[in-house]
């Protein structure tokens, strides 16, 4: 098999010339489940999130791996996760409830996002919640009465904005950043919020929290991060006696969605943030605080991948064949909101030469609902089922119904045997919030 980089690790040409996920069959699968239908491989989810671990375990005692949920937030991922030790991060009460149904340690639990609805802080608030992640002065009042009112003391991080925005290959460094997210360092705002987190009575300032963008191929916007951060840290120390316990430095690591992607492995990563924190802290003299990482689509991504039949082959001579599939933008909107790239191949003739440029289309009423641009398939025909690998995050999870499409069902595959994890919705599902219209 020659894409196993983009793949689910246990990936196979079977001897029916199909392709095969740990044991199982994809075209049996997609006989059985329909299309679009997503698999999950268990091993290479497990994988990742033992890797993470192991890369901390091998340099420290003190981490901690933090799922970042919305990258696939389901109940059996949510399990799955606590399983393999990691903390989960949500950021909404919808993520939240998913993670409490999955059975997920409320401690372990860190609530993000720039606007928490007061009914989601009550809900989690009444339900426990590890670490609130404030991001504004506004929600650090609110919090603090809330807290006030109901008793005891709430455990926060503060999000800052350091000022970086990276990007795959790059960094920059804005100096007033223009964000939405979190305490700028620009007119003292971070510093006045680590001071007011530290008075505020019912509140419990354990450490800070920046999360500096995604899919990031390079280690060096981290380090600036942590550079800036630490200073922030020094700062606060010395004007307010601010002992950092916690610093979480978010999530972002690239993963590959193509042959051409050359991340930087896990282990890098994690050296990268943990060996960056230990200096940083030496330098400024002062403890080095519990190191955090918040990992999503390298936690999910290559795990999944999602099957579509081809309905129809449409040439135009001399520009282009467009090959569409029975989904698209409403399963996998990336390409769309992103430009994002993936790779395709036909799963029922997996050995067969991709030797034909096409462009795979979804099947919605919008000219820009694409799903890859010139892949390189074996020739298509109708009813091949087409595999696109390296799904499995920000897809299902950014799900539509646009054009009365009902979502698609995921399945966990192992060692032969398939579970569903999310069932197929129906037409009914698609109406069943719905009101007849008398009158
Ligand atoms: C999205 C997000 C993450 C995860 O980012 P990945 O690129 O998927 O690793 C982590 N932390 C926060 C705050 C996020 O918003």
């Amino acid at each position: 098999m020659t894409h196993t980089l983009i793949y689910p690790a246990h990936a196979v040409h079977n001897a029916a010339g199909h392709l095969q996920i740990d044991g199982c069959d994809v075209i049996d699968l997609v006989a059985e489940h329909g299309t679009p239908l997503m698999i999950y491989e268990e091993k290479t989810l497990r994988d990742q999130c033992r890797k993470f671990m192991q890369a901390f375990r091998d340099r420290t005692d003190d981490f901690e791996v933090v799922y970042a949920s919305k990258a696939f937030c389901t109940l059996a991922v949510c399990r799955l996760v606590e399983q393999e030790g990691l903390s989960i991060d949500v950021s909404s009460g919808g993520e939240y409830h998913t993670a409490l149904r999955a059975g997920f340690p409320t401690e372990r639990m860190f609530y993000h996002g720039n606007n928490k609805t007061r009914w989601e802080l009550e809900y989690a608030l009444a339900n426990g919640v590890g670490y609130v992640v404030v991001d504004s002065f506004s929600e650090l009042d609110t919090l603090e009465r809330m807290v006030a009112d109901r008793g005891g003391v709430q455990k926060i991080l503060l999000r800052i904005t350091p000022g970086i925005e990276a990007h795959t290959h790059s960094y920059i460094q804005t100096g007033q950043l223009d964000s939405k997210f979190g305490f700028g360092l620009t007119e003292g705002h971070a510093a006045e919020a680590i001071r007011r987190g530290l008075e505020a009575p019912h509140l419990e300032l354990a450490g800070l929290h920046a999360h500096i963008g995604s899919q990031i191929f390079e280690l060096e916007g981290f380090r600036k991060a942590i550079s800036i951060l630490v200073d922030l840290v020094k700062e606060a120390h010395e004007a307010f006696g601010f002992e950092c316990r916690y610093l979480n430095i978010g999530g972002g690591l690239g993963i590959r969605y193509t042959e051409e992607d050359t991340p930087v492995t896990i282990e890098e990563y994690v050296e990268g943030k943990v060996s960056g924190v230990r200096q940083e802290m030496a330098r400024v003299g002062l403890p080095v605080p519990r190191v955090l990482v918040e990992p999503g689509r390298s936690i999910v991504a290559k795990a999944g991948v999602t099957a579509y039949t081809v309905g129809t082959i449409k040439e135009i001579p001399g520009i282009r064949t467009y090959v569409s599939v029975d989904g698209g933008m409403s399963d996998n909107l990336r390409p769309m909101l992103y430009d994002a790239r993936y790779e395709a191949m036909i799963a029922n003739r997996a050995d067969a030469p991709a030797d034909t440029v096409v462009t795979v289309a979804g099947k919605h009423c919008e000219s820009g609902d694409v799903l890859v641009k010139n892949a390189r398939i074996a020739r298509p025909e109708l009813g091949d089922i087409l595999v696109m690998p390296a799904t499995g995050a920000y897809c299902f999870g950014m799900a539509s119904n646009y054009n009365g499409n009902p979502r698609p069902a995921v399945v966990m595959v192992k060692d032969g045997a398939v579970r569903t994890i999310v069932e197929r919705e129906t037409y009914d599902d698609l109406i069943a919030k719905q009101r007849p219209f008398q009158g």
